[in-house]
């Protein structure tokens, strides 16, 4: 393990701290988890603060996006990329790829400016990583971002799409491995062979929970959603015949199948007991508050989809773009791999009686260190 302080400006003797801090202490962090590598950057210039986390690159290149967010102090900054780097080698591990785990923050300070010179110089400091780290989007950036990312670095992905090769946004392919991921739970918890006339309930209706409505609707589910975004909402109430409800009863309404595809901790000790649907499946990432939650659900007989393994559609496709050996076609079938992947754990939590969050992180686990 090496902590790398990159860009740190050295200081005059006047301004030398004199007390070292008792707080940012990286290997206490409760989501370090032996992280291979941890990347503070900073550059004066262009107001660039940004921290990249290697948890591991037993599988291959650590790869995971690039949040931009702000964060209400620098330890907020750092636990975020931490975890959030650690779930990246779980899920790259569960999807079969080529990849470790590893993901970046950009602070977004009140000063923030999102220059070209400082994604510029972003991209350089993914750059000296050698390729250690591959990146891409993730909340915040977009395509343009990343391809002003990639003026400086060859070490990235999700650019935009080239024709006859894998590419562009992820979050369709994301949806399209939750929906194959809803399949297959219905086939497991209801024996039904199709979504057909089942109730999905959707809280969050965004960029994938939108993609997720258009594979449902066509495939006959019935859509109940909400959002804080009231166009969001009407997009997929006039495009899908979805029924809106208020967000405060999305997560509790009567559904075969609750898709959490806003933000995390949607189950956790307060909704397990409102919770009506038989199945929880959607596409947000740190779905359960806590891992015991998984526990919970299923003392209450409700079948829970590890989130890191049904929303690995994204990172499939960045895979397959990074590598360059597959075309649309091909990703659209690794992914569809999410649903059969998904009844393994099934299986193994009704065999071993374990949730299936456990089952999940102990395979996971098991691939990592076979590596
Ligand atoms: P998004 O920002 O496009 O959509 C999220 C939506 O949730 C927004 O429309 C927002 O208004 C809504 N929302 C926020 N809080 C809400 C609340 N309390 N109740 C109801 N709606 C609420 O983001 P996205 O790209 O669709 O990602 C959604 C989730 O999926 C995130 O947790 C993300 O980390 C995860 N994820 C996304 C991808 C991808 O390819 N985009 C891949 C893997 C995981």
């Amino acid at each position: 393990m090496t902590t790398t302080v990159v860009g740190a400006r050295i200081r005059a003797p006047s301004e030398r701290i004199e007390k070292p801090r008792d707080h940012m202490a990286v290997f206490e962090d409760s989501a370090f988890d032996d992280h291979e590598r941890v990347i503070f950057c900073r550059d004066a210039h262009t107001g660039l603060k940004a921290i990249i986390a290697i948890h591991s690159t037993a599988l291959g290149p650590a790869a995971g996006g690039t949040r931009l967010w702000t964060y209400e102090s620098d330890d907020a900054a750092l636990h975020d990329a931490l975890r959030l780097s650690h779930a990246m080698s779980y899920k790259n591990a569960m999807a079969g790829l080529k990849f470790g785990g590893g993901k970046a923050v950009i602070i977004k300070a009140q000063d923030f400016k999102g220059t070209d010179a400082l994604y510029e110089k972003y991209g350089e400091f993914v750059d000296q990583l050698n390729g250690s780290y591959v990146t891409a989007e993730d909340v915040g950036m977009s395509v343009e971002i990343m391809e002003t990312v990639a003026r400086k670095t060859k070490y990235v992905s999700g650019l935009s799409a080239r024709a006859g090769h894998a590419g562009g946004d992820p979050s369709p392919k994301t949806s399209y491995g939750i929906f194959k991921g809803i399949e297959a739970a219905v086939a497991f918890q209801l024996g039904r062979k199709s979504v057909d006339g089942i109730t999905v309930a959707i809280q969050g209706v965004g960029n994938v929970g939108y993609h997720l409505c258009r594979f449902l609707a066509e495939a006959g589910a019935k859509l109940v959603v909400a959002d804080i975004d009231e166009a969001c909402v009407k997009r997929a109430c006039d495009e899908f015949g979805a029924t809106a409800v208020a967000i405060d009863e999305v997560v509790a309404h009567k559904a075969d199948v609750l898709a959490p595809c806003a933000l995390g901790a949607t189950i956790n000790a307060q909704s397990i007991p409102s919770l009506q649907a038989a199945i929880v499946a959607g596409g947000a990432n740190n779905q359960l508050e806590t891992p015991e939650d998984g526990q919970q659900l299923s003392d209450a007989g409700i079948l829970f989809a590890p989130d890191y393994v049904i929303n690995g559609g994204g990172i499939i496709n960045v895979a397959s773009e990074y590598y360059d050996d597959a075309d649309d076609d091909e990703v659209m079938r690794r992914v569809a791999e999410i649903g059969p992947r998904l009844t393994v754990i099934f299986e193994v939590s009704k065999d071993s009686g374990k949730p299936t969050n456990m089952v999940a992180d102990e395979m996971a686990r098991k691939i990592i260190a076979d590596a």
